[in-house]
């Protein structure tokens, strides 16, 4: 589900977390399995051509399934062209740049795909929810963020972001999850509990990105994902025809390679 047109205002309480479409479980997860050995292709072509790359932005409310949305898209990919970049609390060194030159340096180079497992939109959420900065720092940061995207777009970058809409009582049923669970109690953050509680907060800043920062060259998909099979076939739908789109082919091949012959 795309934001509808570039600057319009996005009510996140008119998208439907539940929501999945008219495809059925089963016919969704069919078309996931072919898209893939599709994106197996575009991506030999993306690899061998050089020319273009393509960066994927993952955004999400905790438990609302980045990891997994990256791990079931890009399995089977040749992880030789893929670059993943999980952005974390800045370190020193970090902050004591501007705050997209830690970003800058992940993006992909020709050829590759670049994942962001959060991203320099971490630094107009948590950071404008927490107070981090002030806000007439802040405030700069949605200018800063489309001119660099456009930077990258002329770059040959072809920018897809996805927010992972899930709402507030599956996140509740998530987090019980990984409480209930053994194995997956590394995943629960006694930290995430503070987050919930903003989540009102969360809600506006991302109200504000997907409004301020949706733009025709870095577009955001605003993907209905309590349920994970309509999530991933979403994600997957809208990168593969990125990747139709933007017309890749493998490289010419080199004069006269009918008349080799191997010698023995
Ligand atoms: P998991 O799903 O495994 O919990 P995660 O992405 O939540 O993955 P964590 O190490 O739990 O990873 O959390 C990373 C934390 O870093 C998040 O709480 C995020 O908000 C924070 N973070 C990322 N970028 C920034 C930033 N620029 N400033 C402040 N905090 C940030
Ligand atoms: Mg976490």
């Amino acid at each position: 589900m795309i934001v509808p047109s570039p600057l319009s205002k996005v009510h996140l309480k008119n998208f439907d977390a539940n929501a999945k479409g008219d495809i059925k479980r089963e016919d969704a997860e069919a078309a996931v399995k072919e898209l893939r050995d599709e994106l197996k292709t575009l991506q030999e072509k993306l690899y061998s051509s050089g020319e273009k790359s393509l960066l994927l932005v993952f955004q999400a409310m905790d438990a609302g399934g980045k990891d997994s949305t990256i791990k079931k898209v890009l399995s089977g990919i040749n992880p030789q062209g893929v670059h993943v970049a999980s952005f974390k609390a800045p370190s020193k060194e970090e902050l004591d740049h501007d705050f997209l030159w830690r970003i800058h340096q992940e993006v992909p180079a020709k050829g590759y795909i670049g994942v962001f497992n959060r991203s320099h939109y971490e630094d107009v959420l948590v950071v404008r929810v927490d107070n981090l900065v002030p806000v007439s720092v802040w405030r700069e940061r949605y200018d800063h963020i489309n001119n660099f995207e456009k930077l990258l777009y002329d770059s040959g970058t072809r920018i897809l972001k996805f927010y992972l809409h899930i709402d507030r009582d599956e996140q509740k049923e998530r987090f019980q999850d990984r409480l209930d669970e053994p194995d997956k109690h590394w995943k629960f953050d006694i930290k995430d509990l503070a987050k919930r509680e903003q989540w009102d907060a969360y809600m506006q800043a991302y109200e504000e990105v997907l409004t301020r920062c949706n733009t025709e060259y870095a577009p955001w998909h605003i993907v209905p994902a309590n349920r994970k099979w309509y999530r991933n076939y979403v994600v997957m739908t809208a990168i593969v025809n990125a990747m139709r789109d933007m017309d890749l082919h493998f490289p010419e091949a080199q004069a006269g390679l009918d008349n080799i012959v191997i010698p023995d």
